[in-house]
Parts: C-alpha cells; sequence; structure tokens
C-alpha cells in the first residue's frame, strides 16, 4: 500500500542503499553500524577506506541499493486527494501494527527479555539506523567554525628544581595490538623475538582500553578521567596529558602514521608520516619504521629539558593484516591476503595478524635502540600503550568497534609495556611484582607525568603504574 507521494518515493530510495551497506557489513565484517562507526568513518584516512573496498562492497551497493532505488523511482504513484491519502495512510500504519501486535503477542515473555539482554539488534534489524547514528554523531560534534579554546588542564604543572636528570621518553601509540598475542605475555607463538632480550622490560599483560575504536579510545588515552565514563565530547573540549606536559616545560612531538591524533595532538608539534613526503620507508603502505627517520636530529636540537616523543602506529590495522608488514615478515603461513576475511581461513587470518605483530615487535626493538644511544645523556625510556584490540573469529566476529556494552573481552584486552634505560631510576623488581595487575588506559595519563616526575594537581599517583617504584 503506497499511499504518500511526498515522502514515500525519496525516502525508499534512500533506505535501499543504506541497508545494502548495512548488509554489507554485517556480512563481511559481523559488526553495526553506531554513532561511534560514523567517528570512524568520517575520521579514517583514503588509503583505511581503501582497505575496505572491495567488488563485494561494489555488487551488495548496485544489486541492494541501486537497482531497487531506480524501480521504486520509475514506479508511478496513484495522485490522490489529501484527504484519501490521510485515510490511506492511517489505514496502512493501522494494518502494520495489528500485524506486528498479532506476531509478537504470543511470545511476549521472551521477546521483552530477549531485547532487553541484545540492545544491539535494534542496529541490526532496523537499517534507519545508520541515518539515525549519523544525525546523533553530528549532534554530539557540534562544534562550528574554527577551533573552540579548551578548558585549561593543570596548568600548575612543573618539574621540581631538584630533577636535573634530563628525561627522554618515547610513547608508542599502538594499533588493535591484542594481548594475548603478544609471547611476553604467554603466547605460544614467538611473536616478540625481539623484545624479549631485553631484561629491563616490563609487559603488563591485564590492560583494559577505554573503548573498542581509535577514534574514541585515543583521546581517552590521552584525557584525565575522574571515572569510567567515556565522554569524548568533554576530552575534546579539554587540554590533555600533552598539554600538561607542555605546562611543565616539557618538549612534545607527535608523529602519525595512523589516521591522526584524533585532535590529542592539537597544541603542540605533529607531523605526518603516511607519505614518502616525510616517511623514508614507503613501499605502497608507509612503514610504521620510518618515524624514526630525523628523530636524532630532533633530539640533538633540543639543547635543555625533558623530551616526550609520540608515536601513532599503523600497527594491526585491519582488515588487511597483510598489508601491515614487509615480506621478510611473512613467518606464520599461510596468510590471508584480501580485506575479505570470509574468503579467508580462520586460521589464515590469524597468521597475517600475528605477522604484523611480529613487524611490531621489531619496530619496538627500533625504537629502544635509538633510545639507548641516548643513555648517556638522559634518562630514557619507551612507554608502549595500543589503543584497541581486535576479534579474529571468536565468536563469528572480526574486527572492532562494538559499542563497550557489549565488546567481547578479545577488543578491550591491549598489548602494553615500558622499557627503562639503563639510568632510568626506577625499582624495576617492583615494576615487574605488579605486571599482571589490572590496569586501563585511564593509568596512562598519571604514569606518563610520573615518567617525567611532574608536579601538579591533576596528577594522582594512585593511578600511576610505577607508583611504587618511584620511591
Ligand atoms: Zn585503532
Amino acid at each position: 500500500m503506497v499511499c504518500n507521494r511526498f515522502t514515500v518515493k525519496p525516502l525508499l530510495m534512500l533506505l535501499f542503499p543504506i541497508a545494502a551497506l548495512c548488509a554489507y557489513f554485517m556480512d563481511s565484517y559481523n559488526t553495526v553500524i553506531d554513532s561511534d562507526m560514523i567517528a570512524n568513518t568520517l575520521q579514517t584516512n583514503i588509503s583505511e577506506a581503501r582497505d575496505l573496498m572491495s567488488g563485494k562492497l561494489l555488487l551488495y551497493m548496485v544489486s541492494l541499493g541501486a537497482i531497487p532505488a531506480g524501480i521504486i523511482y520509475r514506479m508511478p504513484l496513484a495522485a490522490m486527494s489529501y484527504r484519501a491519502e490521510f485515510f490511506c495512510s492511517v489505514k496502512s500504519v493501522l494494518l502494520s501494527i495489528g500485524i506486528m501486535v498479532l506476531a509478537i503477542a504470543p511470545f511476549s515473555a521472551q521477546y521483552a527479555s530477549f531485547f532487553r539482554e541484545h540492545k544491539i539488534l535494534r542496529y541490526y534489524a532496523n537499517p534507519v539506523s545508520p541515518l539515525f547514528s549519523t544525525v546523533r554523531y553530528f549532534d554530539k560534534h557540534r562544534i562550528t567554525g574554527s577551533d573552540p579554546a579548551r578548558n585549561p588542564l593543570g596548568e600548575d604543572a612543573r618539574i621540581p628544581a631538584a630533577d636535573t636528570d634530563r628525561e627522554l621518553v618515547i610513547l608508542v601509540v599502538g594499533e588493535t595490538a591484542r594481548a594475548d598475542r603478544f609471547s611476553l605475555n604467554g603466547y605460544a607463538r614467538k611473536t616478540n623475538p625481539g623484545l624479549e632480550r631485553y631484561q629491563s622490560l616490563v609487559s603488563f599483560s591485564n590492560m583494559q582500553s577505554c573503548a573498542t575504536s581509535t577514534a574514541i579510545s585515543v583521546p581517552c588515552m590521552f584525557a584525565l578521567r575522574d571515572d569510567d565514563s567515556v565522554d569524548i565530547e568533554k576530552f575534546g573540549r579539554t587540554e590533555n596529558l600533552l598539554d600538561v606536559l607542555t605546562h611543565a616545560g616539557v618538549s612534545v612531538l607527535w608523529r602519525d602514521n595512523n589516521s591522526d591524533s584524533k585532535g590529542v595532538a592539537r597544541n603542540v608539534r605533529s607531523e605526518n608520516f603516511r607519505s614518502a613526503k616525510l616517511n623514508p620507508t614507503c613501499d605502497g603502505e608507509c612503514r610504521d619504521s620510518g618515524m624514526l627517520a630525523g628523530l636524532d636530529e630532533y633530539i640533538t636540537g633540543i639543547n635543555q629539558g625533558d623530551i616526550l616523543i609520540v608515536l601513532h602506529q599503523m600497527g594491526n590495522h585491519g582488515p588487511a593484516y597483510y598489508k601491515r608488514y614487509p615480506e621478510s615478515f611473512n613467518i606464520f603461513t599461510p596468510t590471508c591476503n584480501s580485506n575479505q576475511l570470509e574468503d579467508c581461513t580462520v586460521e589464515a587470518i590469524n597468521n597475517s595478524y600475528d605477522n604484523a605483530i611480529l613487524y611490531t615487535d621489531y619496530f619496538l626493538t627500533r625504537v629502544i635502540a635509538l633510545l639507548q644511544s641516548y643513555n648517556d645523556r638522559f634518562e630514557t625510556a619507551l612507554f608502549y600503550v595500543s589503543d584497541h584490540g581486535e576479534s579474529l573469529g571468536e565468536h563469528g566476529l572480526y574486527l572492532h568497534g562494538l559499542p563497550n556494552m557489549i565488546a567481547p573481552r578479545e577488543q578491550r584486552e591491549v598489548a602494553a609495556l615500558i622499557w627503562f634505560g639503563k639510568n632510568f631510576e626506577i625499582n624495576l623488581d617492583e615494576v615487574t611484582a605488579h605486571a599482571a595487575d589490572t590496569y586501563t588506559h585511564a593509568n596512562l595519563f598519571h604514569t606518563v607525568l610520573g615518567l617525567f616526575e611532574v608536579q601538579t594537581s591533576v596528577y594522582n599517583d594512585k593511578l600511576d603504574i610505577l607508583r611504587s617504584a618511584h620511591r
């Protein structure tokens, strides 16, 4: 029954392509389009987006989107009087409700608890939800014109005069690295052959991510959080860890081989390593190790004070894990050489993923080697924390980005570790004793301030992973 000539046609024509996109994502990656997914989509870059494109997507969009929309477009609508149209609409709404009541009533008890337990179904079942999610995203992010001034944070931060040693810390923001895929944490495959050689390295095997996507986790990692809530809007309008360090006089540099800093590096020097312009190791894919190029000049160019360098990795970004490492890291085989994960066996997908972890292991050893060359001039340390985990076929799920409420543990248990240079004043036994404690991304803010011995009212030593080891 088609009644309304003004809204029915355009609405139906719009719904089909959206439904086609939903069907593609559900079928290919078992994932749903909520407002966080919209955020990921809008903040992604061209090469990441290209990883998701495929002939299959085109097929879905044409066969389930464009063709039905075309048929609707060509369908003639009978011209009715407004009165007839009104009654026709009322009739069809009542009829639809009647059918729904008849279908659901006999099972109402089951349905009520079923929908309460599985809230995600409203995204699965409803083709309008991506539209709703998009509106909600823009509503949440109603930032107009230029960057608004941000609420200051930790303006009282300073480094005590007694701390005369210079600190050089490299903070690596990892991408999609699961804790249980690091052999440092007991994974049966040797995925950390490089890092396992270091004595003064502690892997934190029980670190929980703030969220399950880059767009939310990265701002969250650098934010001061008073509780477990994840208020991305608040993170955006408040200064973060990098600003507090700047207030204390630390030189901060952000280098990015991922999408971007998600606004975190807004007030500090930031460099893009996703193209061959700055990154010397691009072979179709710009490698994370390229972010080390020219760091010597940067470090030696700063004559006084402490230095923090943040390296934002491409890491294990999916679904094209096979693109994340050079040929020489193709150790676990056979691999999945497609972004169509359903074309591959679970084993092949996991092999590609583990090879990408091997490459991160190599990258981190390169970072440590660079820091070691400054041991005589600085107290050096590497702090590595991944932004979120990844589903690799567990419960039939792939990739990441499910809302925290329903996200499986694989998407939130992330790899994290600290390596200390030989002059770093730290009680290593004390740190090691607490390596398996439960930590979250909320600890990062305070732990980094602790590494630099920054004094500020926003520092909470109870959340500093190294608190007992400092003394
Ligand atoms: Zn990520």
